[in-house]
């Protein structure tokens, strides 16, 4: 199929494509790369200014000016010549080898598909709620600059997520602009002959059809989805319409055009990923439809398809609790997805059923989209190594009896894609200090180099960017007070709120309870005294959304207002509304310090911490996510003890008093204490130990590098050696579980004898494999850790086979007796070197 993507392709004819220069223009502007590399920003901004400071979106812009203001612009040839050197630069880097070129040349991986319910790109684009669509829009990026051939997958929202207006009453209320198709950074994905290209999903009831769009995101390119097709059913037109919002059928008919859909869409434009990684579970029915394209091209059953095309797939886990699983009832699912399963995949739904359950399943059980993403997916892995923890706990029900630590499930700890991030100003040091490639490859020598600039410059750039921000947060406050009904007074009033020599901390995120955004307000006048101190105030910043369905979550809010409205306070603590990538790119380069107050261990990872460290912000941070495996005392303050407390309100209330001793004995004092030049000392002296750190280790850039090392390059060989031959040893593998299955019931061991000699253990035991090969298992003797030692997990002998497979094979081991014989015992699981245990194959048998 011919596809055309030419740039200036537009929803509307009206374009000026005949002006000179428009289309090289045009073609700029549809190319996210703006977003974080700035070199264009000179020319929207010469094309309306004031635009561009609302909107950021060069594409909604070159649509609003008048033809004969870009016909002037062009006509001049320096503009002209700027131009063509940002087009040369664009093409230039879009084609040069980078690092993945120069790592791995010739390299089997040429496409991992990266599936996602909403990528945040930029504020122009937005099809975003917040860190799930960081995380996807981070990664995109930095495959560009690493140049992994990553190609994102999700969908174009009519309205997106809601935008949050603070009412007088300090409530919030949600409104939804709706995101106009043709104003965005993005082109229909067109045949050659101009027709859409439109995907038709086969779906009970009626069909779904589905238009595509493409993203260019630097060398990478997200493709969007979206049901907003006038051939629809009138409300499947609006499937696509909110992102989180609706009922659980709406939210499976999304997570159908995501994963079913979408997989389609790569298959119609001739792209086929060696890997798919899914990034959270509502993807996970990409993994049905690709086995059933594999069924298709090769002729092979579900079963073998599947086990040819999971080790491709990669599965990244998001949530820290159970409920944060997407589920749906089993009625939902036999009716959207009861055919296709016994017509398309020749499975039963009871199969079908088994794949997003556990084991022992009731009937009754919910349809959980991370357990069919565990069932169809080579590797697994959490956002942090606290988060994998917690998540092999959580996930253990699919691998019954198997010891928790060998859950199947790592982690790739998150991070941010450092030059969306990082203000001009720190673009500026960090580019003095290390270099304009610095995060184009390798980063491990960056630590040094940002460690030589000078107590007086660092400090110099911090001050700056308090003036800076302060400025922003007048500008946006008063906008801020007007649209919520305030008095222009009161409104102008704002801009003198705030000090840029004052501490300043900043606190943003989704208003969540388990995030206890209201920790600061736990003893509203020792709160108080902390602000107003007249030697050593504090200023402080909020932002955040709460879903619209969570009340508890919008109560704080309220909570925050109505302390913020006190006439002592109101100079102090400001809170700005409707918390987006825009508002967060001025927070995270303005604050002194960050905080996050979760109940461990519930932020998986949290990332908007990350976001300060290029720009010198410090974090004062609960001993979760993330920061629990970055924190040292040298380079910023920890909370909480590192266990976990649930939300037992006593210990909040102590954790409430320590953030308050934190703040008055550590953090003002150490930013208040100045040398003879002004300069905090010990303050620079941490924030450059968490700069030069902590940048490059929690940066996207080594994220990519470690998905792409550990899991895409492994996987993509994987699933060439499964599907080779038309699927050849996946045809193996299958039917190998298929005997496992049969013969594991009947397997036992018969009798295990100890002998002690001298100071070693000599065990031997009578196998029955029932009818499986000593190549098929593994018999291992087991001693669970004490105090200090490692859990023994050794090897037994087969020493003897007997000649009727159905008779007893005898297994021998020895080993040092350290431990009380009570301690060992002995059990089996299947062995392979080809299949992953116990992710693909679960069965295990203890002796005890
Ligand atoms: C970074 C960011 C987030 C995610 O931050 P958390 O640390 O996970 O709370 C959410 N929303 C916006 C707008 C962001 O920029």
């Amino acid at each position: 199929m011919s596809i055309n993507t030419r740039s200036s392709d537009s929803l509307y004819s009206a374009l000026p494509t005949e002006v000179d220069g428009f289309n090289d223009l045009a073609e700029l502007a549809l190319d996210l790369r703006w977003s974080w590399n700035h070199a264009t920003d000179d020319i929207w901004k010469q094309l309306n200014p004031e635009l561009w400071a609302l909107t950021h979106n060069p594409w909604g812009l070159l649509q609003t000016v008048s033809r004969d203001k870009i016909q002037k612009v062009t006509a001049d040839p320096a503009f002209r010549k700027r131009i063509d050197a940002l087009l040369q630069q664009k093409r230039q880097a879009a084609e040069s080898p980078a690092w993945f070129q120069q790592s791995y040349p010739g390299s089997a991986l040429n496409t991992v598909a990266y599936f996602s319910m909403e990528f945040m790109l930029s504020d122009a684009l937005p099809i975003y709620s917040g860190g799930l669509g960081n995380v996807a829009g981070d990664q995109l990026k930095a495959a560009s600059d690493l140049g992994v051939p990553v190609i994102g997958v999700g969908l174009l929202y009519q309205q997106g997520y809601f935008r949050q207006l603070i009412d007088m009453e300090g409530n919030q209320q949600a409104v939804y602009p709706y995101n106009d198709p043709g104003q965005l950074p993005i082109s229909p994905l067109r045949h050659a002959n101009g027709e859409w290209l439109r995907l038709k999903l086969n779906l009970p009831g009626h069909p779904i059809w589905l238009r595509a769009w493409k993203v260019q995101v630097g060398r990478t390119k997200l493709y969007l989805l979206d049901s907003n097709d006038t051939a629809n059913y009138p409300p499947f037109r609006a499937i696509t319409s909110e992102l989180y919002g609706g009922s659980a059928e709406m939210r499976l008919m999304q997570e159908l055009v995501l994963g079913i859909g979408g997989w389609r869409l790569l298959s119609a434009l001739g792209i086929e990923p060696e890997v798919c990684h899914l990034n959270e579970g509502h993807a996970a029915f990409a993994i049905l439809e690709r086995a059933r394209e594999f069924m298709e091209k090769t002729g092979q059953p579900f079963a073998t398809a599947l086990a040819a095309t999971r080790v491709g797939n990669v599965f990244t886990t998001h949530t820290a609790v159970e409920a944060g699983f997407d589920r749906f009832s089993a009625d939902l699912i036999k009716h959207w997805l009861g055919e296709y399963a016994t017509t398309e995949l020749g499975i039963s739904t009871a199969e079908l059923l088994a794949l997003g359950r556990q084991p022992q399943a009731e009937l009754a059980d919910d349809f959980n989209m991370a357990y069919l993403a565990i069932h169809g997916s080579g590797a697994v892995n959490g956002v942090s190594a606290l988060h994998g923890k917690v998540s092999r706990q959580l996930l253990a029900p699919l691998f019954p009896r198997w010891p928790i630590d060998e859950v199947p499930i790592g982690h790739v700890t998150n991070g941010v894609h450092t030059p969306s991030w990082d203000s001009a100003a720190a673009d500026d040091l960090w580019t003095k200090a290390c270099g304009k490639e610095r995060w184009l490859g390798t980063t491990e020598t960056l630590c040094k180099s940002i460690r030589d600039v000078s107590d007086e410059d660092l400090w110099h750039f911090r001050t700056d960017a308090s003036h800076k921000f302060v400025e922003y947060v007048r500008e946006h406050l008063s906008q801020q007070l007007v649209a919520s009904g305030t008095s222009p007074r009161t409104a102008a009033e704002a801009q003198h709120l705030f000090d840029p020599n004052v501490l300043t901390l900043g606190f943003a995120r989704r208003f969540a309870t388990y995030k206890r955004p209201n920790l600061l307000l736990h003893n509203p006048a020792r709160l108080q005294r902390l602000l107003t101190n007249p030697e050593r105030p504090v200023q402080l910043i909020i932002a955040g959304k709460a879903h619209p369905a969570d009340e508890d979550g919008q109560a704080l809010i309220k909570q925050w207002i109505e302390y913020i409205r006190q006439p002592q306070i109101r100079q102090h603590a400001i809170f700005l509304s409707d918390y987006d990538m825009f508002l967060a790119e001025h927070l995270v380069a303005g604050v002194d310090v960050w905080l996050n107050t979760p109940q461990r261990p519930w932020e998986a990872s949290g990332t908007s911490g990350m976001k300060v460290l290029v720009n010198g912000g410090i974090n004062l941070s609960e001993l979760d996510g993330w920061w629990a495996e970055a924190y040292s005392p040298d380079i910023g303050w920890a909370l909480g003890d590192g266990k976990e407390h649930g939300n037992d309100p006593a210990w909040d209330a102590i954790e409430a008093e320590a953030l308050y001793d934190l703040l008055e004995q550590q953090v003002i004092p150490e930013f208040y204490d100045r040398d003879d030049k002004g300069t905090p000392v010990a303050w620079t002296r941490r924030m450059r130990e968490s700069m030069a750190r902590l940048t490059p280790q929690f940066s996207t850039n080594r994220v990519v590098r470690e998905y792409t090392e550990q899991r895409y390059l492994p996987a993509a060989e994987a699933f060439r050696l499964r599907s080779q031959d038309n699927g050849k040893l996946a045809g193996q593998i299958a039917d190998w579980q298929q005997t496992l299955s049969h013969c594991w019931q009947g397997l036992f061991v018969d009798g295990m004898t100890v002998k002690q000699e001298g100071d070693q253990y000599l065990f031997s035991a009578n196998v029955l494999l029932n009818g499986l090969a000593p190549k098929d298992v593994k018999v291992e003797l087991y001693a669970n850790a004490v105090d200090g030692s490692s859990t023994l997990r050794q090897s037994m002998d087969c020493v003897h086979i007997p000649d009727d497979p159905m008779r007893a094979h005898l297994y021998r081991s020895v080993v040092p007796a350290s431990q009380p014989l009570t301690e060992y015992t002995l059990r089996v699981f299947p062995f392979s070197d080809d299949v992953s245990i116990p992710l693909e194959v679960n069965h295990i048998y203890w002796e005890h």
